[in-house]
């Protein structure tokens, strides 16, 4: 058993209506011109207004449509925040969980990452957890700790609960929205650490890598991990759909 191989795109707090049915149009168009089947998972996390748009212009195809957060909560007393049973109830096939921005905008910490992240299980969602350090733990040589951290939430993932299909983003922080990626090399290191720390608990892990992709970026890494999380270059079209095709291998 094997993960598979996903090229996600979070367009965070952007994109209208228009927006979104325009891209999914030219999405739908590249899909369609190709002459074979395109070798990745491909999905997209809008805001949660456009979770039902972007469902119902990729309905019928292979495209899968995500959140970017949730709340584990099944529901209650909670304004403002949209449940994991929610997500359930609309067809969301994958949630963002512990994106940096909600790490430190939103003062998330790995202990609410964790219920997300079981909770997520629980109701069938993928979970797509992101994890990475910050340039001042890098420039500390903390790297590894951080990660080991943030990987005690899949750790605690009950035995029961292992067969899923698991999605690890590995984001280093410094990389993200800042159009420097991290070198193939660190890339690899890290992301072998996680899936030997994991593989035998998770046979259905896929590990990503996420910080400034472009088509180029994807090509140099589609050998060292199983994809990747898309922020700025999945905004448009046609440059997403490239990345897409230069992850498969
Ligand atoms: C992200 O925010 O998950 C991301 C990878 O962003 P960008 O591609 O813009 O670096």
């Amino acid at each position: 058993m094997k993960g598979q191989r996903y090229v996600l795109a979070n367009f965070k707090m952007n994109k209208n209506t228009g927006e979104i049915k325009k891209w999914a149009d030219q999405i739908l168009q590249l899909l369609y011109k190709r002459h074979e089947k395109i070798r990745v998972r491909i999905g997209v996390a809008p805001s949660f207004p456009h979770i039902l748009t972007a469902k119902s212009l990729f309905y019928g195809t292979d495209i899968m449509v995500g959140a970017q957060n949730m709340y584990y909560e099944e529901k209650g007393a909670f304004t403002g925040e949209v449940s994991v049973s929610q997500l359930k109830d609309i067809g969301v096939d994958f949630v963002i969980i512990g994106h940096s921005e909600r790490r430190k905008i939103f003062k998330e910490d790995n202990e609410l990452i964790e219920k997300k992240l079981i909770s997520a299980i629980r109701y069938g969602i993928i979970p797509v957890l992101c994890i990475g350090e910050t340039l001042e733990e890098r420039e500390k040589g903390l790297t590894e700790k951080v990660i080991d951290e943030q990987l005690k939430a899949v750790e605690k993932i009950p035995d029961e609960m292992t067969e899923i299909d698991l999605v690890i983003a590995y984001e280093p922080v410094w990389a993200i929205g800042t159009g420097i990626p991290a070198k193939p090399d660190h890339i690899a290191e890290v992301i072998n650490k996680i899936k030997n720390k994991l593989k035998n608990k998770f046979p259905k892990i896929s590990v990503l890598y996420g910080g400034s992709i472009d088509e180029n970026v994807a090509k140099e890494i589609r050998h060292v991990c199983d994809g990747g999380l898309v922020g700025s270059s999945s905004l448009d079209a046609q440059k997403f759909f490239k990345i897409a095709e230069n992850f498969q291998t």
